[in-house]
């Protein structure tokens, strides 16, 4: 399954007239995912085959460099690039997809609110792949009402000490570096905590429903201590900070779980023209033609959604609601389209790792980087707060 499609060099042609360097850079990391990702998706989901070092060589095919400036080793291409990018790798693998978005996210918070010296040790290392990052908001006592946060950093003569624990983190115990949120006395603060701090430990990977390609665990602070440098931004303005590093990477989950719903469609539409019932394929069914055509709909509306929030995004404008509206309506698509593809495959459908993992893979982002209920109401607030 060819992974950079027409409609893909349509999209990037339309909104980014003459930049065929767009087209290579895409063409490019579809060319290694389909050789050294997609033929050990199903594997990598079965616990069948390690992962890490091909993660890690996907972190340095420049994936990650392309939504970062080039003073600090990025590609300086943009963000719309980049969530299609994430598409295609979702399409491949969407654990994998999933842990190189999170790395991101870390690295994108530390461009937005770290001081000079903190974005040229972070940056560079992070989005070229040498170092492994990872963002901590989520505890086991607070996920949508993260503000809630029970992990406290206390002054401690020139730096800080950090105590609590964190939930359900992407690539914990693997990365370098870790974006982590700290309640301090002038409320949530961002600290930048480094992998080989002693004071950090970590729980065992977390067995999952889907999403194998990525690890998950508990992230646990033990007077952990870090200097004053490592605090990002400003005190007690770590909660601003997390609800923006979010928007960005909502564009990108959305575009994940347009990548999932590629694949099964794909998958789906290849079975479809070679089974046979009642002296036909079941192509020919209408019902099956039905699911084909709102399948082939769905995902080109969250594409175009995911691509717009990027647009708004890019122009420099609040682009909040727009990426809510993305990930919403992408991520339960995904969900509709997996699920048809297991209608579609019948039995098989619900028996075959390589059909059920797209949707067991789609069900987690209707929940991460916030809850389908939650960016309703987000939407919901910014609408009604607008002037007629
Ligand atoms: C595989 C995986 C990877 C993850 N990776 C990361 C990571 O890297 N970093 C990180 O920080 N976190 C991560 N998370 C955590 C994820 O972001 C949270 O699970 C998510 O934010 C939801 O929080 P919660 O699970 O505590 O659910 P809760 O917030 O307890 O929500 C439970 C239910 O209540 C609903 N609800 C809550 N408040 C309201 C309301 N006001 N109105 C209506 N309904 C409401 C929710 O929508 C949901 O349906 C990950 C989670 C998983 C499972």
């Amino acid at each position: 399954m060819p992974l950079f499609l027409e409609e893909h060099r349509q999209l990037l042609s339309f909104n980014y007239p003459g930049r065929g360097d767009l087209v290579e850079a895409l063409e490019s990391v579809a060319g290694f995912l389909e050789d050294k990702v997609m033929p050990m998706a199903t594997k990598f989901d079965q616990h069948a085959a390690k992962i890490e070092e091909t993660r890690k060589e996907l972190l340095r095919q420049g994936v990650c460099q392309m939504p970062f400036p080039k003073e600090l080793e990025g590609l300086g291409l943009p963000f719309g690039a980049y969530a299609l990018a994430i598409e295609l790798t979702g399409a491949a693998d969407a654990g994998i997809a999933l842990s190189i978005a999170i790395h991101n996210t870390a690295a994108e918070g530390i461009l937005q609110f770290g001081s000079e010296g903190q974005k040229r040790k972070y940056v560079p290392d992070i989005v070229a792949g040498r170092k492994v990052a990872s963002f901590a908001l989520t505890e086991p006592t607070s996920g949508s009402d993260a503000k809630a946060m029970g992990t406290k950093a206390a002054r401690d003569g020139e730096g800080f000490v950090l105590n609590g624990s964190k939930a359900f983190i992407t690539n914990a115990g693997e990365a370098d570096v870790y974006f982590v949120f700290a309640a301090t006395p002038k409320g949530p603060s961002s600290f930048i905590v480094e992998g080989s701090n002693p004071g950090l430990s970590f729980g065992e990977d977390l067995p999952k429903l889907g999403m194998r390609g990525s690890r998950t665990s508990e992230v646990r602070f033990s007077d952990c201590r870090v200097p004053a440098e490592s605090l990002v931004g400003e005190e007690g303005m770590g909660f601003e900070y997390a609800k923006k590093m979010l928007n960005g990477s909502r564009i990108v989950m959305g575009s994940l779980c347009v990548g999932i719903a590629q694949a099964a469609f794909e998958k789906s539409i290849e079975y479809a023209r070679s089974r046979k019932a009642f002296g036909s394929a079941i192509s020919e069914f209408q019902l099956i033609r039905e699911k084909v055509a709102d399948m082939k709909t769905g995902i080109t509306a969250g594409r175009l959604l995911c691509l717009h929030a990027a647009r708004v995004r890019e122009s420099g404008a609040d682009f909040g609601s727009e990426a809510a509206q993305a990930k919403v309506f992408s991520t339960e698509m995904s969900l509709r389209v997996c699920d048809s593809a297991i209608q579609v495959f019948g039995g098989y459908g619900y028996t075959t790792d390589d059909v059920h993992r797209h949707w067991r893979d789609a069900r987690l982002l209707t929940i991460g980087e916030g809850t389908s209920e939650v960016l309703r109401m987000l939407i919901a607030r910014r609408e009604l707060a607008r002037s007629l």
